[in-house]
């Protein structure tokens, strides 16, 4: 029988446990690989009941599967939503909201500074599909309001945003959003639901990239949207199995192998993350740091009010702008350069000509992304390893 854990569980104990079959086979304690496409029916009723949804039981892959459905309960239970859909990359998740949420002729308010290719969907793909956005600097409340229009069906944010690492304030912007009748959409890849958990603080919809710190060893893509409302479930249900975007059985085993050691990951990783930010700060090559922890920043206050921790990113100013950050990243031993984040690796990147490269210039520099920034994702390496690799390559800086 299925085991129905308490909600009251810690998060810690939920990520160990959540996620098991309904009917476990042999009493197998890692959930099995239903490495199938299709399943088959004991009767024609029975399979015309299944289609009529008259009785539960799995037809086809893209429409559900016992693996798959695993991962989605154990995503569900973390953010405290009512049901989760599992997606083939966390792309597929943000598109998938969308073209369910929106509709010919509907506007939507987003965060400017967000991760790259979903900005390019927004104000590149969406307008094919006869829906305009306005993006605003969303972690200023008061520039959400004025950029409403009586045709906003959504306001979508990430915080901690990246690479700049702003943060908005969830509970505010729900309440502007709802007020508006409009609904919140949040990413919450950054800081996984072990350290934010948006549907708490009034969001109406959860995406991950789960590639990241999910699940956690930089060796498979995938995604997920978590709700709390039945209805809304079932539009993107339905949108997601006809679209197709959906996430195989494999995949999903080797997230859910990764999430187990979800929590003792993000707490090394964090740990490591305050303490390279506070000496990145001391550095005479850097000029500036960035990380929720430090109470430079500009909503330290708000990041203790609205995450259960800091978090494990970090982006910062070098000396020397471009060439600076160029010499670095070809200077490093240890940190891997690479774009992605949230692996138990360290990984380093530079956003104005990576991730972000895609966005004009002009519009970078305006939220914030300089030519000067570099962004860390900090892993579970010993500290003291990151700390002597990072003093090398900055030194390394004329
Ligand atoms: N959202 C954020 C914040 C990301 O950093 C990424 C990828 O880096 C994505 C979404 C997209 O995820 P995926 O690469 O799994 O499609």
């Amino acid at each position: 029988m299925k085991r129905k854990l308490p909600p009251t569980l810690s998060k810690a104990t939920q990520a160990i446990h959540a996620g098991q079959l309904d009917r476990p086979v042999y009493g197998e304690v890692s959930v099995p690989i239903f490495q199938t496409s299709t399943f088959a029916f004991p009767s024609a009723e029975a399979g015309a009941a299944r289609f009529s949804g008259e009785e539960p039981g799995y037809i086809y892959t893209r429409m559900g599967n016992p693996t798959v459905h695993a991962l989605e309960e154990s995503l569900a239970a973390l953010e405290n939503g009512s049901a989760a859909l599992a997606t083939a990359t966390g792309m597929a998740a943000i598109t998938t909201l969308f073209l369910s949420l929106l509709s010919h002729q509907d506007h939507l308010v987003a965060s400017d500074c967000l991760y790259g290719p979903t900005e390019v969907v927004i104000e590149s793909e969406l307008p094919r599909f006869g829906m305009a956005a306005t993006l605003v600097d969303t972690s200023n409340l008061s520039a959400i309001e004025p950029a409403l229009r009586p045709n906003t069906r959504l306001i979508y944010i990430e915080t901690p945003t990246n690479p700049t690492m702003k943060i908005t304030d969830i509970r505010g912007a729900a309440a502007i959003a709802h007020r508006h009748g409009a609904l919140l959409a949040v990413d919450n890849t950054f800081c996984s639901p072990y350290l934010q958990r948006p549907l708490e603080q009034g969001a109406d919809v959860v995406v991950h990239s789960l590639t990241k710190y999910l699940n956690g060893h930089s060796d498979v893509l995938g995604g997920m949207i978590v709700v709390k409302n039945e209805e809304l479930y079932r539009r993107l249900k339905r949108v997601l199995t006809l679209f197709g975007a959906t996430m195989d059985p494999h995949q999903a085993w080797l997230i859910l192998r990764g999430m187990r050691t979800l929590p003792l990951r993000m707490e090394k990783a964090q740990e490591n993350a305050l303490k390279l930010a506070e000496f990145l700060s001391r550095h005479p090559k850097v000029t500036w740091v960035r990380h929720p922890g430090l109470p430079t920043h500009p909503q330290h206050d708000l990041a203790k009010a609205q995450m259960d921790g800091f978090g494990a990113m970090l982006c910062f100013g070098v000396q020397k702008g471009l060439e600076g950050g160029r010499i670095l990243l070809n200077q490093v031993r240890l940190i891997t350069m690479a774009v992605s984040l949230g692996g138990v690796e360290s990984l380093i990147e530079h956003p104005a000509s990576m991730t972000h490269a895609a966005i004009p210039r002009e519009k970078r520099e305006r939220a914030g992304i300089l030519d000067e920034l570099v962004r860390l994702s900090v892993g579970c390496e010993d500290f003291s390893d990151l700390r002597a690799d990072l003093d090398q390559a900055l030194n390394k800086i004329p």
